[in-house]
């Protein structure tokens, strides 16, 4: 997994605040829902003079053995990075990465949080869940809803969506799983209760400039 492997950028759509990218690994990817891959980009690591900046984003969709999908907010250098890159261009990453944060074998209702980007590794949870005939609940805490296709397919397919900027989840009898920006994580675990293994802290925002 530490070898780096390439990925051909098939499709890539800019949105104002998340960037989609469609590629195709050269090799079967062999990575589960929930897991993610460790990016490479050409910018140069102001912390580590003579290597390049490397992000992880998350498998958002996972189709066959090598297609996968990125869904990025475009926040700082290697996410515009991202942004610049269009079909045709090949990307390097190691992975999957992440065994900790993954689907049980349950079967029974599984319900999501996900704050802005975290859902990523959880669209790909959400199709594995609907792949297996479990029923699910979709919290998608965001200001912007991209992907609304995807959104509407899920509805159609019976998952519970809810999609706006400040959402109040509430303990139910399915198992959570949350993602995204790390401190509204815990606001909303404090109410929802989620072990540790089923929460994916991505950042943690930096305090503003005074
Ligand atoms: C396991 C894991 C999986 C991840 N998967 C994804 C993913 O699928 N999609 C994704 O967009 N990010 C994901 N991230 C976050 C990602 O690794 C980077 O933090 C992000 O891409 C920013 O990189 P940057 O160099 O552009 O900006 P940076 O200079 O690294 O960050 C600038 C500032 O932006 C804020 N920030 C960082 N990430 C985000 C974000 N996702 N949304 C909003 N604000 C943010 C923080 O306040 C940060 O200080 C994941 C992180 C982890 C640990």
């Amino acid at each position: 997994m530490s070898e780096v492997r390439t990925a051909t950028v098939l499709e890539a759509t800019p949105g104002e605040r998340f960037h989609t990218v469609y590629a195709e690994a050269e090799l079967p990817l062999g990575a589960l829902p929930g897991q993610w891959g460790a990016f490479h980009t050409d910018l140069s690591n102001p912390l580590r003079p003579g290597q390049t900046l490397r992000r992880a984003w998350s498998f958002a969709e996972l189709e066959g053995e090598r297609r996968f999908r990125l869904f990025v907010a475009t926040v700082g250098p290697s996410t515009r990075w991202l942004a610049a890159q269009g079909a045709g261009v090949t990307l390097r990453f190691t992975g999957p990465w992440g065994s900790r944060f993954k689907l049980d074998d349950g079967q029974g209702p599984a319900a999501f949080f996900a704050a802005g980007s975290g859902i990523s590794p959880l669209g790909a949870m959400v199709d594995a869940c609907l792949a297996r005939g479990r029923q699910v609940r979709l919290c998608w805490e965001t200001a912007e809803p991209s992907m609304q296709a995807r959104i509407d397919g899920w509805r159609a397919a019976g998952v519970e969506v809810d999609v706006g900027p400040r959402l109040a989840p509430t303990p139910t009898a399915a198992t959570w799983w949350l993602a995204g920006d790390g401190p509204r994580l815990d606001e909303v675990n404090d109410v929802l209760g989620a072990p540790p293994e089923r929460v994916e802290r991505f950042y943690t925002p930096q305090p503003s400039a005074p």
